[in-house]
């Protein structure tokens, strides 16, 4: 069986809610062709449902980008699985640098999303990578094992092809600094590997993984020749129907 390919958009704290209806028309416009890729779209939370509504029966999946780990409670601002379920989202976003170092999420946070996704039948997009300074000390493959390993803990073979990750090395988020071809399949075969070691090699060569960092028109094709890369997940370049439409439709 071939690996899905998916092309992922993470629009973050941008698009008020028509300029958000109109980005998705804009999409699904230009997606009705593209064959066996899944596109998914992660709207700011008010927007999901009306995203969702938008692209059902369409090729285009919606996620939320964020979630809280119980299933509800006394927790201010924040959203649950339910309701991210009931709004029509397919996937969640777990892990994002962002809510990792700048809201604070820990590992462990992380795991228990993980957990409370699957219980609730949506798909997480685990988000794993590096900081610089780690790089530069020799110690990427050490903290994406660590993530890899704790993200997933609790989580059955059965379980992992409801799973996609996501390697985003933190220097390259935002700040135009792409990692190369060859650096990011490094990373995805070695994510490869740690799958495999937790469960086994179809499991590891089932799970798709996805490049997320500086992705644009013009860097997408050699990123996308690579084995182990099975799409991407795209922050600035998603928010423009043209610029996504380029990446999603790589030959
Ligand atoms: C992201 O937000 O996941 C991301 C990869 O952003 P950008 O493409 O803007 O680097």
């Amino acid at each position: 069986m071939a690996r899905r390919k998916i092309f992922a958009g993470n629009w973050k704290m941008y698009k008020k809610r028509q300029e958000a209806l109109d980005l998705v028309k804009g999409l699904l416009a230009g997606i009705a062709d593209i064959g066996e890729r899944e596109v998914v779209v992660f709207p700011p939370s008010p927007w999901a449902k009306d995203v969702a509504d938008l692209c059902r029966g369409s090729q285009m999946a919606v996620g939320m980008q964020n979630m809280h780990f119980e299933q509800e409670g006394a927790f201010t601002g924040e959203v649950s699985p339910l309701m991210v379920k009931d709004a029509g989202c397919r996937y969640i976003l777990i892990g994002h640098s962002e809510r990792r170092h700048v809201f604070g999420e820990t590992d462990d946070d992380v795991n228990k999303k993980v957990m409370t996704a699957l219980k609730n039948d949506i798909e997480p997009v685990i988000c794993v990578g590096e900081l610089l300074k780690e790089r530069e000390k020799g110690l990427t493959e050490e903290v994406l094992k660590r993530q890899v390993v704790k993200g997933l803990a609790g989580v059955s073979a059965e379980q992992m092809k409801n799973i996609v990750i996501a390697y985003e090395p933190v220097w390259a988020i935002g700040t135009g600094k792409v990692a190369t071809p060859d650096i990011a399949d490094e990373a995805h075969r070695f994510i490869r590997k740690v799958v495999e070691g937790l469960y086994d090699a179809k499991t590891a060569d089932l799970v798709p993984v996805l490049y997320g960092g500086s992705v644009k028109p013009d860097n997408i094709a050699g990123l996308f020749a690579k084995e182990h890369i099975d799409g991407v997940l795209v922050g600035g370049a998603s928010l423009k129907v043209d610029s996504f439409l380029d990446i999603v439709r790589v030959k």
